[in-house]
C-alpha cells in the first residue's frame, strides 16, 4: 500500500520547494540575529526580514510598517484581541464575534468576559452565515471590537468582509478578521479591515511564523514582552529562516491564487458530485454559501465517518474538522452552530485539497469513501 491519500491541507501544507529553498541558507550560512546591529551577520538577518516583510506587504496591499511577525495565527489573534480590549478598555467594554470562529478568538474572548468584557457571539444559520442585520443591531456606543475571520476552517464557508467593514467601521469601530485560512486562496487584502492575521503553514509555508497587520491607528500592546523586537510589538529573536520562508510563501500563494482556485475547485465539485450519485445520503455542509474552493466539510451516512477518520488503515488523511482540537469529544461547534444535530456532526469530516493534490487523489479518495461507507452501512 502507497501514502495516504492526503486531503487535510486546511489543517497544515508541505512548504513549497521554492519557499524551501530560499530558507535554507538562513539556517546555516546566514545565521546572525537580526537584532545584531554592528555587524554584517546582522546586517543580513535583518535585511532578509525586512524584505519578507515588503513581500507580505505588497501581497496584501499593506505597508510594510504594519506588519507584525508572530509565531503563527493564534498569537496573531491573541495579541489582537486581548490588547484591543484592554487598549481600548476606556472607550468600551464590547466585542463581537461569531460562534464558528476559530478556538483561539472563542478562547480569547473567554479569558476577556472573565476579566469583565461583555461578549456577543453572534449565530450563524444553516449555510453558516451570519446576518448582517442582526450584527448591526448588537452594535452599541460600547462595542470596540468586530472580529469575524474571513474563511471558516472546517466548512470552508467566506463571510462577506466588504459589507461587514462597511457597516462596523464607519462607526468608529474596529474589525478584525482571522484570514488564516483565506490568505493565497483567493484575493485577499487589507484594503477594507483594520486588522487581519494569517499563518506560513497554512499555505505552504513553514510553521511556527505567521502576520499580524495592524492599521496605523491601531494601538496594541505586546503580548509577548521581551528586546523590543517588531518595533515593541513582540518580544524574542526573530525566526529569520520562518520569516523568509513565510514571505516567499505568501509572494508564490497569493501571485497563483486564481489559476489555482479554479483547479481545486473542479476537484472538488467533481469528488463531491462523484460521492452525492453513489452515496445519496451523504450531506456537504455549507454547500449552498460562498466556499474556499478546496474545502468540502461532508456528513457521511452510517459508521463510516470514524473508520475514515481513524486513517482507514493509513488510506486516507482527512479530519474532524479542526487540526486544532485534536482529540475533541464532542460535537464540532462550528457545525453544531449551523444548527446540525450532534449525531450528524460527529458523522462529520473536511476534506480539504491542495497544491499538490491530483485527480487521482480524488479518484482514489472517493473510491475509498464509497467503500467504507458501503461496507460499514451494510446490513
Ligand atoms: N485560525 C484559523 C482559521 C485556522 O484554521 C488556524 C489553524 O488551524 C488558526 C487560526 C491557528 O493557526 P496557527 O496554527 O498558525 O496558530
Amino acid at each position: 500500500m502507497g501514502p495516504a491519500v492526503y486531503l487535510d491541507y486546511n489543517a497544515t501544507t508541505p512548504v513549497d520547494p521554492r519557499v524551501l529553498e530560499k530558507m535554507l541558507p538562513f539556517f546555516s550560512d546566514y545565521y546572525g540575529n537580526p537584532s545584531s546591529e554592528g555587524h554584517s551577520y546582522g546586517w543580513a538577518a535583518s535585511a532578509a526580514v525586512e524584505a519578507a516583510r515588503r513581500q507580505v506587504a505588497e501581497a496584501l496591499g499593506a505597508r510594510p510598517a504594519n506588519v507584525t511577525f508572530t509565531s503563527g495565527a493564534s498569537e496573531g489573534i491573541n495579541t489582537a484581541i486581548k490588547g484591543i480590549a484592554r487598549a481600548y478598555a476606556g472607550k468600551g467594554r464590547h466585542i463581537i464575534t461569531v460562534k464558528t470562529e476559530h478556538q483561539a478568538s472563542l478562547r480569547s474572548c473567554r479569558t476577556l468576559e472573565a476579566e469583565g468584557f461583555r461578549v456577543t457571539y453572534l449565530p450563524v444559520d444553516g449555510d453558516g452565515l451570519i446576518d448582517l442585520d442582526e450584527l448591526e443591531s448588537a452594535l452599541t456606543g460600547e462595542t470596540i471590537l468586530v472580529n469575524v475571520m474571513w474563511a471558516n476552517n472546517e466548512t470552508g464557508v467566506i463571510h462577506p468582509v466588504s459589507e461587514i467593514a462597511a457597516r462596523v467601521r464607519d462607526r468608529g469601530i474596529l474589525f478584525m478578521t482571522d484570514a488564516t485560512q483565506a490568505v493565497g486562496k483567493f484575493p485577499v487584502t487589507v484594503a477594507e479591515v483594520d486588522v487581519l492575521v494569517c499563518s506560513g503553514h497554512k499555505l505552504y509555508g513553514p510553521k511556527g511564523v505567521g502576520v499580524l497587520y495592524l492599521r496605523e491607528r491601531v494601538r496594541v500592546p505586546a503580548l509577548v514582552d521581551g528586546g523590543g523586537q517588531e518595533h515593541g510589538m513582540r518580544g524574542g529573536t526573530l525566526n529569520v529562516p520562518g520569516i523568509v520562508g513565510l514571505g516567499e510563501a505568501v509572494e508564490v500563494a497569493c501571485s497563483h491564487c486564481g489559476s489555482e482556485a479554479d483547479r481545486l475547485s473542479q476537484l472538488r465539485d467533481n469528488l463531491e458530485q462523484r460521492l452525492a450519485e453513489a452515496l445519496p445520503a451523504i450531506r456537504f455542509n455549507g454547500k449552498r454559501a460562498p466556499r474556499l474552493p478546496n474545502t468540502s466539510n461532508t456528513t457521511f451516512p452510517g459508521d463510516a465517518c470514524e473508520y475514515l477518520l481513524m486513517g482507514s488503515l493509513g488510506e486516507l488523511a482527512i479530519s474532524p474538522g479542526s487540526a486544532c482540537a485534536s482529540g475533541r469529544s464532542g460535537a464540532s461547534h462550528v457545525l453544531s452552530a449551523m444548527g446540525i444535530p450532534p449525531n450528524e456532526a460527529r458523522r462529520s469530516a473536511r476534506i480539504s485539497l491542495g497544491r499538490p493534490t491530483t485527480e487521482a487523489d480524488t479518484d482514489r479518495a472517493a473510491e475509498i469513501i464509497i467503500g467504507a461507507v458501503r461496507a460499514l452501512t451494510a446490513t
